[in-house]
């Protein structure tokens, strides 16, 4: 839970009037990258690239680093910054609608592998590589049909594509060697545990292999690995999701998973400070400093952000009921977690939202409102 380092900045940041404040604990995200990187140790277990569209800040980047072999990017706003942060890096760029200019971006900054979204897209990028006399590897990204029930997010709609479609890229690469098929990509869901996950891994493995006469395949199975925001404390099992795929391979396979979320999600809290408690209509509210606009994972997804109270001992109104956390957003859609035990909350305590390293400040819509941006610390690097 919440690092001693976390809670006593937090505390200072009371004094220095920085709150609300994102911080993060890059011991945290060290020693999960690194307890990761070891599950994933194992003989024929898959290369770990991390999506930086979870959270593609400069020091989580640079702390994830040694953990991993690859980075992967969704735009060429995120090719740009994470060539200039970690110049060395592999990476790998995806996503729909890729522009000309990104499609350039791609090959003048040189990115390992690009995932291909359409047969569409093959072919311009094609005639760029062409015209630009540049070489490129791909992966061609496939849709597969099937009901993905419980999962928290179906990438159904326009990612990849379906598997009839992927067929009609062969006249393209037939007709453009500087364009290598490496191999496939899927990313077909997300929030799914070890178990759920694995069965996919293995129908991707089971689509891809041996397509198109491909002999040492790449197969990337994509991210979107479970955590879980009613219980922080229970992670994803790496461990026995990567022994499971370490035997789906063959020899000459590279199986390769993207995680942004399970990755660096811990790592990072976003803290406040409650400015008024009060009841309306029978419930009791604690209004906080700040808001949704900064971090507004918990609307997105309609779950309650986990959260610790650190007490400051104030004289100002307070309750000891389930109350429900709240911003300073004029909508009654800004809401942290409802109705929710908290102990005993106070005016002046500080309220430490927990899982906010991944898609929180960066999904926001910051300038609702126009109140003050938070600050940002980085502990331990
Ligand atoms: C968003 C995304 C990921 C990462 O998903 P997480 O749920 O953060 O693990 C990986 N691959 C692709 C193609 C994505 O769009």
């Amino acid at each position: 839970m919440i690092t001693d380092d976390v809670r006593e900045r937090a505390v200072a940041l009371i004094e220095d009037e920085g709150l609300p404040a994102f911080v993060y604990d890059l011991r945290t995200l060290r020693s999960h990258a690194a307890a990761i990187r070891e599950a994933l140790s194992v003989p024929g277990a898959p290369e770990l690239y991390y999506a930086a569209k979870a959270n593609a800040e400069a020091p989580v980047l640079r702390t994830l680093a040694p953990y991993v072999d690859g980075i992967e990017v969704a735009s060429g706003g995120e090719l740009e910054h994470v060539r200039r942060v970690l110049p060395d890096a592999r990476l790998a760029f995806g996503g729909p609608g890729k522009t000309d200019p990104e499609l350039a971006s791609i090959l003048r900054l040189g990115v390992d592998r690009v995932h291909v979204e359409s047969p569409y897209e093959l072919a311009r990028l094609a005639t760029l590589a062409r015209e630009t006399g540049r070489e490129v590897d791909v992966l061609l990204r496939v849709n597969l049909a099937r009901r993905r029930d419980g999962v928290a997010l179906a990438m159904s709609g326009p990612f990849g594509m379906d598997p009839e479609a992927i067929e009609d890229c062969r006249a393209t690469l037939a007709a453009a060697p500087w364009v290598r098929l490496k191999g496939f990509h899927a990313h077909l869901a997300s929030g799914l545990e070890a178990p759920g996950m694995l069965r996919q891994s293995e129908e991707i493995v089971t689509w891809a292999r041996g397509r198109f006469g491909l002999t040492a395949p790449e197969i990337n199975l994509g991210g979107g690995m479970a955590v879980d925001y009613a219980d922080p404390g229970r992670l994803f099992d790496w461990d026995a999701y990567a022994k499971g795929v370490a035997e789906l391979g063959l020899p000459g396979e590279t199986l390769r998973i993207e995680p942004g979320r399970a990755v660096s999600v811990y790592c990072g809290w976003y803290v406040t400070d409650v400015l008024d408690v009060k009841r309306a209509h029978g419930a009791w509210y604690a209004i906080l400093r700040g808001g949704t606009m900064h971090l507004r994972t918990p609307v997105t997804k309609g779950h309650d952000q986990p959260f610790v109270v650190i007490p400051q001992g104030g004289p100002g109104p307070a309750t000891d009921e389930p109350v429900t956390l709240v911003g300073q957003l004029c909508t009654p859609k800004d809401v942290f977690a409802r109705t929710a035990p908290a102990g005993r909350i106070a005016v002046g305590d500080v309220v430490a939202f927990a899982m906010a390293g991944a898609y929180a400040w960066n999904i926001s819509h910051h300038d609702f409102l126009m109140h003050p941006k938070p600050g940002f610390h980085y502990l331990n690097g």
